[in-house]
Parts: structure tokens; sequence; C-alpha cells
């Protein structure tokens, strides 16, 4: 159905058909204008998503995506498309996809990448949906689909699916009900409440969005309301840094803009070795980190270790699961 007159449809992405809260789902249908900068997080997946777009195609990944690289060298580079958009016609909708990698297999089997920044693989069953949602229209074409996540932060590339041919007819209904779904919301009067969740930290509603009520004993209310104070803190200050790019801007004795910076340089040995001609302990001006008396035993033996010993302490800080695991 591709060529028909476009402006009988309005465009569907995934990502807008998958919006996490109703309120946001509802202004990002009518139109509601971002209040916001794009967010820290989805700036760097933008930058990560088209650096890797440039390496694939100058045949320039490094040994960081080892994984890939090898992956991708299987395949002749005129067959490796990056940054692909497509737009299905689907029952009167037009359904647009952008997929990272787009590998001709052979004539009739294509492989899709889509590369995901996030540390966060508890959202593996929303990137699979996406997958499904991105091969539609290589199925439609008749082609098989084996579809991978490249998870950047880790070089692991997970295959999600084994060349088959989906059901072209089940993924058609799965992307007709999120569109339903969609204007279900969008058809209502009056503005739906707010549901704190992930998107919070990407959402380009969060000015204008109505501060909750939190039951200040409630830990889990508490939570997401630092972590949507966060992000919403983030996006000021980012706005700030714009505005402030060539004036410092003084507020109530705070001056806010770029200032100078005083970073120390050392020519190291020699300042150990002076500081003891002197009489004095180096180590009572220059401290160990963890990472440097690691880094010392990792180089230079493991006998170092019996003059190192560990104490815990506790410190309260917001960290992410995966990490402490
Ligand atoms: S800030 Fe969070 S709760 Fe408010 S509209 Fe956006 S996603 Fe929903």
């Amino acid at each position: 159905m591709k060529g028909q007159d476009e402006a009988l449809y309005k465009h569907y992405s995934f990502s807008t058909l998958t919006i996490p809260c109703m309120r946001a789902m509802w202004r990002k249908s009518r139109g509601y204008y971002p209040e916001v900068l794009k967010s820290d997080e989805t700036e760097e997946g933008l930058r990560i998503h088209k650096e890797l777009a440039e390496k694939i195609k100058g045949r320039g990944l490094s040994e960081e995506e080892k994984r890939l690289k090898d992956f991708l060298e299987q395949f002749p580079a005129d067959k490796i498309h990056t940054e692909m958009r497509n737009e299905t016609y689907i029952r009167g909708y037009k359904f647009v996809s952008v997929i990272d990698v787009m590998i001709e297999k052979s004539k009739n089997e294509v492989i899709l990448i889509d590369h995901k920044t996030t540390r966060n693989t508890a959202k593996n069953k929303h990137f699979e949906m996406q997958l499904r949602f991105y091969s539609f229209p290589f199925i439609l074409d008749e082609k098989n689909v084996e579809t991978y996540i490249y998870y950047t932060k880790y070089d692991y590339l997970k295959k999600i699916s084994e060349y088959f041919p989906f059901d072209r007819n089940s993924i058609e209904q799965e992307i007709i009900n999120k569109i339903t779904a969609f204007k279900l919301v969008e058809e209502l009067k009056a503005e739906p409440e707010p549901e704190p969740c992930w998107f919070c930290s990407y959402c380009p509603y969060i000015r204008s969005c109505p501060s909750v009520e939190i039951d200040e004993r409630d830990p889990e209310q508490l939570a997401s309301e630092i972590l949507k104070t966060e992000a919403r803190l983030k996006s000021l200050k980012k706005l700030m840094r714009a505005i402030t790019q060539d004036e410092v801007f003084e507020y109530q004795g705070k001056l806010f803009g770029y200032h100078p910076v005083e970073k120390v340089e050392v020519e190291g040995d020699k300042l150990f070795k002076a500081i003891l001609e002197k009489g004095g302990n180096p180590f009572d001006y220059i401290s160990w980190t963890k990472k440097k008396v690691e880094r010392a035993v990792k180089e230079l033996g493991d006998e170092l270790s019996a003059y190192v010993s560990y104490r815990y302490e506790s410190k309260w800080d917001i960290k992410n699961k995966e990490k402490e695991e």
C-alpha cells in the first residue's frame, strides 16, 4: 500500500504506542509541545546509535564492540544497512520504524539488530515486542526474519528469534491493538492521572506534571517522587546550562554558569621523592584509591595484597540493582 496519499495517514511509532503513562500518552496523542529538552539519557543513546551506525558503515568497529564486529564480518558490507526507515500501512494506519541494522542474508532471509544502550535487561519483553513490530515490513515482503538485540554496554548480542516466518496476522493484530489503545487514550476528554514510572526520566511533559500528593511514610511513593524530581532537576539544569552559555547568571548569591576550574598536574615520582627528602611522609599528602590499589596488585603481583585490607561502611545512596548484584 506504499505510495497512497500520505495525508490520509496519521503515523505511529513503536515508542509512541508503548508510552507507559496515560497522561504522557494523552499529551503526545494531542500534539502537545515538549516542555523540556531531550534528557541526558536520550541524548547519550542517540549519540551512541549514531556513532555505531558510522562505525558499521565504515567497518570501523573496535575491540570494545568485538562481538558485534565478529558477527557482522560474516556478511559482505553491501548487504549491511544501518538506520533503515520503514513505513508500513496497516488497515489505514501508517506505522513507522527505524531499524538500527538490517542484513540481507539471502534472497528470502533478513537479520535485524536493534542497539540498546540501557543496562536494564528487565525491559527485555518490551524490546522483544519492538523487534516483532520492526519485523513486520519484512514479513509483508515474505522474508524470514531473525532478530537480535545488541547491548552496547556489555558488547552482548542476544538472539531474540530464530529464522522462521513470523505469524503475519498475529503481529498485525498486535500493532492494531496498540493503535486502538492509543486512540482510546487520545479521545479521553480530560487529562488522565499521571502514572510515575521509568518513563519520567524521558518524559517531555514532566514540567507540567502535577505534583502528586505523597504519603511521606510510604517508601514506594517516596522512591517514585525522588526519581521524578531527579529527572526534573537534570532537565532544569540542562536548560539553565543552555541559557548561561555566555554569561553567568546571579540569583540569591549563587552564580549559575561556566566557571574556571583549576586542575592539578603533578610530576608524581619527583613530588614523591621531594616530600621524602623534606622528611615528610608522601602518603600524608597523597591518597590511595581502591581502584589504584587493585591495579597495583594486578599489575605488580599478588604478594602486594598482603598489605591491603578492606573496611566496609554503609552510606546512603541510590544504586542500580544490576550493579549491586
Ligand atoms: S512525568 Fe512521569 S508521571 Fe508525569 S506525565 Fe510524564 S511519565 Fe507520566
